[in-house]
């Protein structure tokens, strides 16, 4: 951790801020202490001092990284929706899902909402956060500036975050087969991989990906964009 890369800052009793100062101020998203972001290195740490809550931690080369893992979880995501799930066996019987199956399984009658949340929750939010991942990132690469709409876009996906529940989903796939394996031979299909694959792919993302540093990216390729621009209307005619 690096010791003294943020500091905390103290009540309102002190002169009215500007607008930089109040831009340079972030709050702890688990307790809102307050502080004034000074730079961090990649590989350091900055926490909360109150609560231990991890505040900036850069990565070396995050912006690539954090690209490759979406587009993965992305391409994964395809397969484990559309390629078999489960294959199911018992007694001469022989029954194969697909996710896309396990979705529409509650699309009849009064479970129709429990279908359409089983879509959103594993299926259309987490693909949706990895689009709006890559629509902010992806332009960026190589030092350009960000998309008009990408500041909108990764306040979505970071809303979204808690609602991206693909992983909860396997969780409730391996109880279920515990429960069935005694009664049917289960032989699980390539989706099921991908699926296990998409939710280590996911944790690695999340590791990688630290909001602020891609923030602070956002403002300063826009801040330097806004500048060439006065330069070159300054400049001669
Ligand atoms: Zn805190």
């Amino acid at each position: 951790m690096a010791e003294g890369v943020i500091r905390q800052q103290g009540g309102g009793n002190g002169p009215p801020m500007n607008e930089a100062e109040l831009e340079s101020l972030r709050a702890c998203p688990h307790c809102d202490a307050l502080y004034r972001i000074v730079p961090v290195a990649p590989r350091e740490r900055a926490v909360c001092s109150r609560c231990g809550a991890v505040l900036i931690a850069p990565r070396a080369r995050a912006f690539s990284r954090i690209i490759a893992l979406a587009a993965t979880a992305l391409i994964l995501m395809g397969a484990a929706v559309f390629l078999p799930f489960l294959d199911l066996s018992a007694s001469g019987m022989h029954s194969r899902a697909s996710v896309l199956d396990a979705v529409l399984a509650f699309s009849r009658g009064m479970m129709l909402p429990l279908s359409v949340a089983v879509g959103a929750l594993i299926v259309v939010i987490p693909a949706l956060r990895l689009a709006l991942i890559l629509y902010t990132l992806a332009p960026m690469l190589g030092g350009r500036p960000p998309l008009p709409r990408a500041p909108q876009a990764f306040r979505l996906a970071a809303a979204l975050k808690p609602w991206s529940m693909a992983e909860i989903f396997l969780i409730g796939v391996a109880v279920a087969l515990v429960k069935v394996a005694g009664l049917a031979t289960v032989t699980p299909g390539p989706a099921f991989w991908a699926f296990c694959g998409l939710v280590v792919v996911t944790v690695l993302h999340d590791d990688v990906m630290d909001a602020e540093t891609i923030w602070q990216a956002m403002e300063d390729r826009r801040d330097a964009r806004r500048a060439r621009r006065a330069a070159a209307a300054d400049g001669p005619a």
